[in-house]
């Protein structure tokens, strides 16, 4: 597109980058969007259908309610408008593995509409972006070409499971924007429990639309779309790679052709599946089977008063009402499960700070190492509180912390029998430390003096020599401090 309103292009023009995306989420509903059929992930495949599913003549929809409640939640998370009144559509196309020849969908009257979200970029900023709109549609079958050496299978248990698909206003500026837009994504369908947010099992896929413009410029530039992106971090390198690419294209008097892309994520590239001449024609049209779907005042009243306390909020909760660093709080929040372990922790400790270190820490090292959710940790909160409980008291120092907890995990006794079994209660007994320290200092009367003319730097070396004397049970506190007095005696 160079007409002749647009600035001209040079190795001095800086572009901007704009970009939009359309994640699909599968949503956590026990049965198929219109059909009373199981949509489980991962059943033997074809176990999983009804006529409806196999496109039979004379078969008739009927619209499972959740589907419209998860989305409405969705909808009201995402401050999106909800429509009162919204129509589905038929999407005609052929494919295998959409043996009914369409694809129920909205079109033009989506039931959620002029939303958005903040999100919290690298650098702390936030920025606000703006969702154009959140549709109900059925998912197709899946076609399957890897395991036949002849032919493609396919598996329809997929087919009519329900979707909704989340499209952004073309607000996202960088790849790293995208990337910080699916995580917030992810984070609400889990909040709200209506997705899973995996994107391994392709619970959410994602199209990503991209173009770039001299900075200035008010019309979008053309843009391309790029589909077959299994990761957000996926998301995040085939965006960097089609804005250079785009770059290029433009710096070197070329145009960018709007067409379809697929990420190839071996090669690290992008290549073309079809170009816009190519495109469908989807020929929508409203589908005659079903009714709208009205949405009243108790509806709405009903799911706002089921929603959760969303992830920002809880956030701003545990900095304000618990003192956490906003770091911290945004580690612990960032998983629905993670932040109630914290709260059930914090609850039975009475203490915080510490629960958050300890789970931020030792017990966020453990699920990374053992590949294991917060649910599967082996130490339930009302154990743990007994851990936090003995170093907050000061019971125990911070190496029998770690040695009590590892010894925790793969077995059932308390926090206290481990300390007392392993004898790992701190000596806080001035009576019994006094006489080791005495020892310490007269062993070693060089480093004594020495200390006294200025090298306050050897109060590390005496210090630990009576943790040495007392295999590491005293209480480093108390030592120092009654070092410290004798040797400024
Ligand atoms: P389609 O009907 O092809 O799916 P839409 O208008 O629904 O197109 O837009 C799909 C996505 O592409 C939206 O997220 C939108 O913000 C984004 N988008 C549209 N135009 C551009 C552009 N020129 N550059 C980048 N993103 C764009
Ligand atoms: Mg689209």
């Amino acid at each position: 597109m160079s007409t002749g309103t647009q600035p001209e292009i040079n190795q001095d023009t800086v572009f901007e980058t704009v970009i939009g995306l359309e994640v699909h989420a599968q949503l956590l509903t026990r049965t198929k969007a219109f059909a009373p059929v199981k949509a489980e992930y991962g059943a033997k495949p074809n176990t999983q259908i009804s006529p409806l599913c196999l496109g039979h003549p004379g078969t008739l929809p009927v619209l499972n309610e959740n589907l419209v409640k998860y989305i409405i939640k969705m909808g009201l998370a995402t401050n999106c408008e909800i429509a009162r009144k919204s129509i589905f559509a038929r999407k005609n196309y052929f494919y295998p593995d959409l043996p009914k020849g369409y694809q129920i969908s909205q079109f033009d009257t989506p039931i959620c509409y002029d939303g958005h979200i903040d999100v919290t970029l690298e650098d702390g900023t936030e920025k606000r972006i703006g969702i154009n709109r959140i549709h109900m549609e059925e998912d197709a079958g899946k076609s399957i070409h890897d395991q036949d050496p002849y032919n493609t299978l396919v598996d329809l248990n997929r087919a009519g499971t329900p979707l909704i698909e989340i499209v952004t206003e073309p607000d996202i500026h960088s790849p790293q924007e995208a990337y910080a837009y699916l995580t917030r994504i992810k984070q609400i369908v889990q909040y709200l429990e209506v997705c899973d947010g995996n994107m391994e099992e392709g619970s959410l896929r994602c199209d990503a639309n991209v173009s770039i413009r001299p900075a200035g410029q008010k019309e979008l530039g053309t843009r391309t779309e790029i589909k077959n992106l299994n990761s957000f971090r996926n998301v995040e390198r085939a965006l960097s790679y089609e804005v250079e690419r785009q770059k290029q294209l433009l710096l070197n008097g070329g145009e960018v052709v709007q067409q379809t892309l697929l990420w190839d994520a071996n090669r690290l590239e992008t290549r073309q599946l079809r170009s816009k001449e190519e495109a469908h024609d989807y020929r929508y049209f409203p589908d005659p089977d079903l009714p709208p779907v009205i949405v009243t005042n108790e509806m709405l009243d009903e799911i706002r008063s089921e929603l959760p306390e969303l992830p920002h909020v809880r956030m701003q909760r545990l900095i304000d009402d618990l003192s956490l660093p906003e770091k911290d709080a945004a580690l612990i929040t960032e998983e629905r499960d993670l932040a109630d372990f914290f709260e059930e922790l914090h609850k039975q400790s009475g203490n915080a700070k510490q629960s958050a270190n300890l789970i931020l820490s030792e017990v966020k090292r453990v699920l990374n190492e053992r590949s294991l959710e917060i649910r599967e940790f082996p130490i339930k909160p009302a154990r743990l509180a007994g851990l936090i409980k003995l170093r907050a008291a000061d019971k125990i120092n911070s190496s029998a912390l770690q040695t009590i907890f590892n010894e925790m995990l793969d077995g059932d006794q308390s926090a206290e029998e481990i300390a007392n079994a392993k004898n790992l209660i701190q000596v806080s007994d001035t009576g019994f430390l006094e006489p080791i320290i005495e020892q310490v200092m007269a062993d070693n009367p060089d480093e004594v003096s020495r200390y006294r003319e200025g090298a306050k730097k050897l109060m590390g070396f005496f210090v630990g020599q009576i943790m040495k004397q007392t295999k590491g049970k005293a209480n480093p506190k108390m030592v120092t401090e009654m070092v410290q007095k004798k040797l400024d005696n």
